[in-house]
Formats: structure tokens, sequence, C-alpha cells
């Protein structure tokens, strides 16, 4: 199996100002990577010429493939062009055909084509023009030692149709690619490291042609196998094999295999045994209602939620006693528990999940300090709860809450399995 390296380089000043998030090598980095190309440096620089060519010179002496975007546009700016011509030693030429596409998309705009625009179609004579569908600046294909630079204009969905359309299967043509298969676990409820300490053993043993790694992300850990080889079917089964002995040491952390999210696993679970759910969000303000409600097909399973976030509404609404409220104050385990049991009953579900607490940056004591957040699973038989202590970052509270609440249901779903 041959390894094929990408590079790719971003020209723009409007990058390196921070004017423009560079998007394009996230795109392409997934799109190499589901190709089995390994790509091995990204680089932005300036419209710049001794740039260009030193970023062309580094970058075919690392790699088979440099794909760069920007700096095609008809403005004195955008220099790319012209660069590569003189790197490539091919004379600009007026290319009819390039010529022909851009003044029917100005005609289908309305537009007359000014010079300025019909100078796009000057091209380096000698290497393969790629028509730009969605724009006027076609991408180039240049060809040098084995090596295939490729350049696009860096509008992302510019540059997205050109690498879809063109140059993805032209790459595919032109390189003998490994096959690739990726096999996703997705953990909650289980931090990073100590995700890494369980499964060290097992992860030091893993064959050198299957790779792990971990895509943390708000109380969600990822695990992603990668494994390179010729044959698909032999990948998948030993990578399988490999999920098959990580399983036992991670089980309860574990709630989908698969590119799924914990919102949808919960929308499934909740299906398939035909139950519904009630939300009460008080710290929460409705983010964990909105999440589970971005899920398509959520109606079948999504009673209803309330916020009540004063405790007026905790009392009159809700119903929770006020003796609790004075008692134990509204972040506690008992407000939240008697939040969980009544919106279970008020919105007639199966299950009543609620969440209480100070999500900050201000209003916490010291008993109760920013982060401590109360939440609560109830159903007809009983009522789980659990207290966080979480961080002073009021939206990563919210997040965390959110996974925390719908880890504390999934697991009560599975006890009743
Ligand atoms: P055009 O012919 O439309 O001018 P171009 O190849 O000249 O395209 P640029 O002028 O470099 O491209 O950039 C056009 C716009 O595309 C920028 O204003 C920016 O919004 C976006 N863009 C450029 N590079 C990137 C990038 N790496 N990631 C995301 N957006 C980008």
């Amino acid at each position: 199996m041959n390894n094929v390296y990408a590079e790719v380089i971003t020209i723009g000043d409007e990058i390196l100002y921070g004017q423009t998030l560079d998007t394009n090598t996230h795109w392409m980095g997934q799109k190499l990577n589901e190709l089995g190309i390994k790509i091995i440096r990204k680089v932005s620089i300036g419209d710049d010429k001794e740039e260009i060519v030193s970023a062309l010179d580094e970058a075919s002496r690392r790699a088979d493939i440099i794909l760069m975007t920007g700096g095609l546009g008809p403005t004195k700016d955008d220099i790319t062009k012209f660069t590569l011509a003189a790197y490539f030693g091919m004379p600009l030429r007026r290319n009819e055909e390039a010529l022909a596409h851009i003044t029917e998309l100005f005609a289908s705009r309305g537009r007359t084509i000014t010079p300025t625009n019909e100078k796009q179609a000057d091209l380096p004579l000698g290497c393969t023009i790629i028509t730009n569908r969605m724009g006027t600046a076609p991408a180039m294909w240049f060809e040098r030692e084995g090596k295939v630079f490729v350049s696009m204009p860096g509008v992302p969905y510019e540059m997205k149709t050109i690498m879809e359309e063109e140059v993805l299967p032209r790459l595919k043509e032109n390189f003998s690619l490994p096959v690739i298969y990726h096999q996703m676990i997705q953990t909650v409820g289980i931090g990073e490291s100590w995700l890494s300490d369980k499964i060290e053993a097992w992860e030091t043993s893993l064959p050198s042609h299957i790779r792990l790694a971990y895509l943390p992300s708000f109380g969600n850990v990822k695990l992603r196998l990668t494994a390179l080889g010729d044959d698909l079917e032999l990948l998948k089964a030993q990578v399988m094999e490999e999920v098959d002995k990580v399983m036992p040491l991670i089980e309860e952390y574990v709630f989908a295999l698969g590119d799924i999210s914990l919102e949808e696993t919960i929308g499934n679970m909740l299906m398939e045994k035909g139950k519904t759910i009630a939300l009460a969000e008080s710290c929460s303000g409705g983010y964990v209602a909105h999440s589970l409600t971005s899920t398509a097909g959520s109606s079948a399973y999504f009673q209803g939620a309330l916020v009540p976030y004063h405790n007026k509404l905790k009392e009159e609404v809700l119903d929770v006693k006020k003796e609790t409220l004075i008692n134990n104050g509204a972040v506690s385990e008992a407000t939240v528990t008697e939040m969980a049991q009544n919106i279970r009953k008020l919105l007639q579900a199966d299950f009543g999940l609620a969440s209480s607490g100070i999500a900050g940056p201000g209003g916490g004591t010291l008993e109760k300090p920013v982060g401590t957040i109360w939440i609560a699973v109830a159903d007809a038989h009983e009522t789980i709860t659990q207290k966080l202590t979480l961080s002073k970052d009021r939206m990563l509270n919210i997040k965390l809450t959110k996974v925390a609440l719908l880890n504390l249901l999934r697991k009560r779903l599975k006890q009743l399995a």
C-alpha cells in the first residue's frame, strides 16, 4: 500500500488578517481523508508572488498533490494565476471556451462582460482548464514530475463544486489510493483522559494499520478508528474485531457506534419502547428541548417543554411546593425532583426531565457556587437525580447540562430494557 500525500495552500491576505475564516482546508481535509489521501500540511499565505513560489517549492518536495485555493479573481491583488503561469513556464493565452462560459454567466445574470472580466479567460497554455460552473474563475490543473498541482477559486461553494465534480474523481483516477475504513465509537459521561486510561493497553496493542483518534466535544468523546489497506471487507472485519475487544472496557459509556448524535440515540431508544418525554428546564432555558426537536421525527416522543425560570412559575404552573422552594431553594435535589415528576404528569409523558442550577457567571453563593446544577429524570416508578459541579462559563454549563440530562435518561432507559 502506497501512501499518497497532499498539501493544501490557501492564498489570500484576508485569511492572514483574520477577515475570512479558512473553512476551505477544513472541508478539503475531510474529503481527502475519506479518499485515503494523507494531508501532511496546510499552509496559509498572502497574495504575494514570492510566498506563493516558495510554498509551491516546499510543498512539491513533500507532497504528491498540492491543492491551492484563492487569489483567482479579476482584481489586481489576485496574482495566483500569473504566478502559476510563470512558475510552470506557460504563457497566458485567451481560452475561447472559458471566455464563452464567462460571457454566458454574465448574460444569465443580466450583465454585460467587462474587459477586466474577459481577462479571466486568459489562462496558462498547457495546463488543464477545469470549468467553474458556479463562477467565473476556472480551476487549473498542472502536472510536473508525477506531482499534481490544482489551483481553485477561494469562494467555498465554487471550490466545493469543482472538487466534488472534477478534482476528486480525477485524483482517484491518477493515483493508486489505499482503501480507508472509519468506525466511530461514541461515548458520553467520561472525560478524554479517563477514557484513555481505561483503554490504554488495548490502544497500544492496535495493529499499525489501524489508528485511533479522540474527538472530544462538550461531554461527548468520539473514538474514531481508521484503517488503511487494500481490501475493504477485510478492513471492516479487522476494525470490528477491535471494537469487540474494547467494548467490554467502556460499555457503560458507549451510546452508539457510528456517526449518530446522543439526541438521535435517545430518540431511537424512546421510539423503540414507544415512550414519550416532557421537560421542565430552568437553568438550561429550553436548550435540551431545542436539541431534541432539532432531530427529525421527534414528534413521535417529544411531548413538550416548559421553561419555569421564575420561582413563581415553578410554583404556580409546575406545582412545586412552596415549602420545597423555601426550605431547599430552587437549585436543589428536592426542587428538581418535583419539577421532573410534575412535568411528567402535567404533559402526560412517560418520562419527566428537569434541570435547575446556577449557570453563571454571576449568582453563585459559598454553598451553591456557579456551576452547581441539579438534574432529574422521573418515570412512573422512580426519580433519579444527579448533582453536577460544572464551570463558570454559562454556555458551557448549559451545553454540559443537556448532555448530562440526556445521559441520565439514556441510563434509565437501559435499566428498563
Ligand atoms: P473570485 O474569483 O470569486 O474572486 P478567488 O479565487 O479570487 O475567487 P479570493 O478572492 O481569494 O478567491 O476569495 C474570494 C472569497 O472567497 C473571499 O472573500 C472569501 O470570502 C472566500 N474565501 C477565500 N479563501 C477562503 C478560504 N480558505 N476559506 C473560506 N473562504 C474563503
